[in-house]
């Protein structure tokens, strides 16, 4: 799981490489979706950003952004099946037994059962991609693949080697940041598929 920087551009349909954003697989249709960022709180609403970005996915995972919402359902149909066997056995037991031993059996039923849709909610959040954040140049991505993080900052390099090409007359920061990272460890140093001229 990694996280990664989408330009404006590379939101756009077809705009980074055909690796799934999920597992790293091919071959992969690109999805649209609406990707949402917690903004700030009114005293009213919650405000949020909202971006429509195209990212690529393979078969297995296209129905990825539908994940949440089928398990906020199940931990829904969950809790009402539960509450209604709770609720069914402590009225069944009290008549019964007519006493209030049922809810020693009962309460912590009802206690698993809050358990089950609690955890049934965060199993279904675990390693779902979200946009983390949103600002003019493009989206955050947090819990992208390995794979798919390596093919879009591979292409974000070549489009900025293609840009000093155009026009090299003033340093850019990313590229003083590159030449820190070569003194530092020459193990990331992957050779770039154009070599600077
Ligand atoms: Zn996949």
């Amino acid at each position: 799981m990694a996280d990664v920087f989408l330009t404006n551009r590379q939101c756009r349909q077809g705009g980074t490489p055909g690796v799934c954003v999920v597992c790293g697989k091919k071959p992969t249709t690109p999805v649209k979706n609406r990707f949402r960022v917690f903004s700030h709180a009114t005293a009213q609403h919650k405000v949020y950003l909202v971006k429509e970005a195209w990212v690529p996915m393979c078969q297995e995972h296209r129905n990825h952004f539908y994940r949440p919402v089928w398990f906020a359902l199940g931990a829904f149909a969950l809790f009402g099946i539960g509450a209604f066997v709770v609720f069914a056995l402590s009225a069944g037991g009290m008549w019964l037994i007519n006493s209030p031993l049922v809810f020693c059996g009962t309460v912590p039923l009802a206690l698993l059962l809050f358990a089950g849709v609690v955890g049934l909610v965060i199993f279904g959040m675990r390693g779902q991609v979200a946009a983390t954040g949103l600002n003019n140049q493009g989206m955050y991505l947090a819990n992208v693949s390995d794979e798919y993080r390596d093919a879009v900052e591979a292409l974000q390099q070549e489009e900025e080697d293609e840009d000093e090409e155009d026009d090299d007359d003033r340093p850019r920061k990313r590229r003083r940041r590159r030449a820190e990272d070569d003194d530092d460890d020459d193990e990331d140093d992957r050779p770039r598929p154009r070599g600077r001229r």
